[in-house]
Formats: structure tokens, C-alpha cells, sequence
């Protein structure tokens, strides 16, 4: 058995980063890896502008003014956002002004309209009366203050959220290029399994795995590219993963990586010259997992207890994304928290259980099985244990990976 570090280093080595990119529309681009550097293709905002609805003159005009002293100004033109004015405002006059609309020529204030007589006059004002003193600049929004054109905001290997692509908008980016998505093909094995929808025979159980480990690919942004489920028979096995690799950058594998009679997934392996890079980890649950390559792809065989699948799914997933990717997007977030429950099992080996992290502390739920799925849906996180360990204390501080 070797340790996860270990393990995951393994599968490093041997995993190409894929240099494949596609260009995009932005409105496609969440969760997707930049493949270029973006630079900004004009000044934001481009133009001076009003932060809020009002007037605009220059400030020395309102030396002095207040309620009880109102400075009159001569309004000679309206600009809203989207306008523009050609006017220059001069000495006395002013312009009624929109939030979003540019600055003109000459002014450099703007006053909000509740600092002036605005309200009592319905139609188009003639005259304005100003209330306060405005400093210049004040309530003034200038040219290129978010960012200027020619400046890079968004690098090579970031990953795409929502705020990154707002911005790649607002830098004027309608298609971007990204990597490639990984490909990946999943496999669950076990003559136990039906689909969901189909009816029970004895013995059978609902294939989960298949599903989880599916919208987990997803989630972290790669594309699952063939799914199947195939009984405990080695030949089928093995056609259909001869038939798979080639088209995908990863393969990942459930059930059979144990060592009863109809665990055949290391047995096929063998069969067809892979090298297997290890089979047994120091991890609990899932220590049965192992990983390999099988002409020149990752392979990913993990236990089929769903727990067990999801955990080392959960470890191994992200640092295999890494490397195929070249983007170090995948760390997962990782928290500190004080166990407010004890958790009593002598671990010899790193062992992850699910936990509530909430507000800085740690719960853990009554159900704790591999087998048991139910009682994952109320946690967001898997406390980790260190090996050598008699389980966690109440009042302990522990260190979570958000799940
Ligand atoms: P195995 O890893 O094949 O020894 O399976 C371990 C346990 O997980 C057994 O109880 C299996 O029935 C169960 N199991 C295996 N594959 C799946 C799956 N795809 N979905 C749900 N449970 C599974
Ligand atoms: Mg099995």
C-alpha cells in the first residue's frame, strides 16, 4: 500500500497535459479553462460618467452654496446613458445628467438632484437651483478607473466563473479560447447493479455510483464522454474498454479492485498490458483503489461501495484534472473547525468522514457506513484523520476539504 501523495504523484507522471483548445462564446464559458491571456480592447468605463442621477457643472460655480444660499444655473442641455452631448458647459450653466451618462466638456462635478430644487419643477428645467457646495471630481466616475484598454486581467489557466466571465464582457471578449474539456469514460461493474427505473430482481441493487461519479465530472468541469454499466464477466469487461480509451483522456472504474473471485478489474488490466501503477492505497475508505495506464491513459479503478467510490473519486479526481488540464484551478477549499462531536475509531490509515462544517464547527452525522449514502446529503465536508489515530475528540481542531 503506498500513500495517497505517493499514489497521486504516480498518476502525475504519467498523465500529458492536453494542449487541444477551442474557441468559445463567453455565454458557453463557465467553468472552462482559459487558454489565452485577455487582454482589456477598451478603457472601462470608456468615457467619464455620472455615477448617479442629477446635474452637472463646474464645481467652482457652487462656492458657497447652500440651502439657505441656493446657486441658480442656467441648464442648457439633458444627457441620459447611452447619449451624448456635444455642449460645453461654461461658467453659470449646467446639465441635466443620468446615472451612466458621460460627463461633457467643461464640467467636473456632478450633484445628485435631491441637493437641488429638481422636484418642483415638472418640465424641462430652464434653471436649476444647487444646494450644496460640490468639490471637483466629486460623484465622478472618470474614464479607465475600473480598467484600462491593453490591460491583462484574465490569465492563461484560470478557470472561468461567473465573475471572470462578467469581466471578460466588460472587456469587450464575445468568443475566448479554452482548453479542451477532458474526456472521460466511465465504467461501473457488478452483475448486482440495475439502472434506476428498472424493477429489482433479487440480489440487485440500484447502480449510484454511476451517477454520482457522472455529475462529479461534470461539476469540476470535465465531460463525461461514455458511460456503462457491465456485469462481474472479464470479457465484456475488456471489450468495452478496448473499444474506449482511445477516445478519452481518462478512464474510471467501480467495483472489482477488491480481492473476492469476481473482482476482475486489475485481472482485465493485466490482460491488456497495462501497467499498473499501484493497487492499494493508504485511504479510508477505498484502500483497494488502484491506478494505472493503459496506452498512454489514466485509469482510475475504484471500490464500488459508494462512500468509498465517492471519497477517493473526491481526492484523486482533482489532482488528475490538474495535470491534464496544466490549470492548478482544481485545489479543493479547505477549512479548520472544532469537532463538536467525538469520533471514536482507531484509524491506522488517513480516513476521511463526512461531516457538517458550520460557522467554524464540526458535526458529524449519525450514519457513517461506506454502504450509507443518505446521510451524505446533510454534509458539506470530509474531515480528515490522520493515520495513527484514535478518531477525533470533542473540542478538537480538525481540517475539512469542502465537498
Ligand atoms: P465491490 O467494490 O465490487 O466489491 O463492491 C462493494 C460494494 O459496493 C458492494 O456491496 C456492491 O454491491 C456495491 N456497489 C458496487 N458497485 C456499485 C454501484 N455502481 N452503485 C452502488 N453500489 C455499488
Ligand atoms: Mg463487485
Amino acid at each position: 500500500m503506498i500513500t495517497i501523495k505517493k499514489a497521486i504523484e504516480y498518476l502525475q507522471d504519467q498523465i500529458k497535459i492536453i494542449d487541444e483548445v477551442e474557441e468559445v462564446e463567453l455565454k458557453d464559458a463557465a467553468g472552462r479553462i482559459l487558454a489565452e491571456n485577455l487582454k482589456a480592447k477598451t478603457d472601462q468605463p470608456p468615457f467619464a460618467r455620472s455615477p448617479l442621477d442629477g446635474y452637472t457643472f463646474c464645481a467652482e460655480d457652487s462656492i458657497g452654496a447652500s440651502k439657505e444660499h441656493p446657486v441658480q444655473l442656467a441648464v442648457i442641455d439633458s444627457v441620459y446613458a447611452g447619449g451624448w452631448t456635444e455642449k460645453t458647459v461654461r461658467k453659470g450653466e449646467a446639465i441635466r445628467i443620468m446615472t451612466g451618462a458621460p460627463i461633457p466638456k467643461g464640467a467636473d462635478t456632478v450633484i445628485r438632484q435631491e441637493d437641488t430644487d429638481y422636484e418642483k419643477i415638472v418640465a424641462e428645467k430652464e434653471n436649476v437651483k444647487i444646494y450644496k457646495e460640490q468639490k471637483p471630481y466629486e460623484n465622478y466616475c472618470f474614464a479607465g478607473e475600473d480598467f484600462q484598454k491593453g490591460d491583462c486581467l484574465l490569465n492563461e489557466n484560470e478557470r472561468l466563473d461567473s465573475v471572470k466571465i462578467g469581466l471578460a464582457a466588460a472587456m469587450g471578449y464575445q468568443k475566448i479560447w479554452v482548453k479542451r474539456k477532458p474526456k472521460v469514460a466511465v465504467l461501473t461493474t457488478g452483475t448486482e447493479l440495475a439502472n434506476p427505473g428498472e424493477l429489482l430482481k433479487n440480489g440487485q441493487i440500484y447502480n449510484s455510483n454511476l451517477f454520482t461519479i457522472c455529475a462529479r465530472i461534470e461539476e469540476l468541469g470535465g465531460k463525461v464522454s461514455f458511460m456503462q454499466t457491465i456485469p462481474d464477466c472479464a470479457d465484456a469487461i475488456r471489450n468495452w474498454i478496448d473499444h474506449e480509451i482511445d477516445q478519452v483522456d481518462l478512464l474510471i472504474i467501480t467495483g472489482g479492485v477488491s480481492v473476492g473471485e469476481k473482482d476482475l478489474t486489475e485481472v482485465v488490466l493485466q490482460k491488456m498490458h497495462a501497467n499498473i501503477l499501484f493497487h492499494g492505497v493508504k485511504i479510508k475508505p477505498g484502500s483497494p483503489m488502484l491506478g494505472a495506464l493503459l496506452r498512454q491513459k489514466c485509469v482510475l479503478g475504484l471500490s464500488g461501495n459508494p462512500f468509498a467510490a465517492f471519497v477517493t473519486l473526491e481526492i484523486f479526481l482533482r489532482p488528475v484534472l490538474q495535470k491534464l488540464t496544466g490549470s492548478d484551478s482544481y485545489e479543493c477549499e479547505k477549512r479548520k473547525g472544532i469537532a463538536q462531536m467525538t469520533y471514536e475509531k482507531t484509524c491506522k490509515n488517513p480516513r476521511f468522514v463526512r461531516a457538517i462544517w458550520e460557522d467554524g464547527n464540526v458535526y458529524f452525522p449519525p450514519a457513517h457506513a461506506s454502504g450509507v449514502m443518505s446521510s451524505l446529503k446533510t454534509c458539506n465536508c470530509l474531515v480528515e484523520i490522520k493515520e495513527c489515530r484514535d478518531g477525533i475528540k470533542k473540542g478538537e481542531e480538525v481540517c475539512v476539504r469542502m465537498i
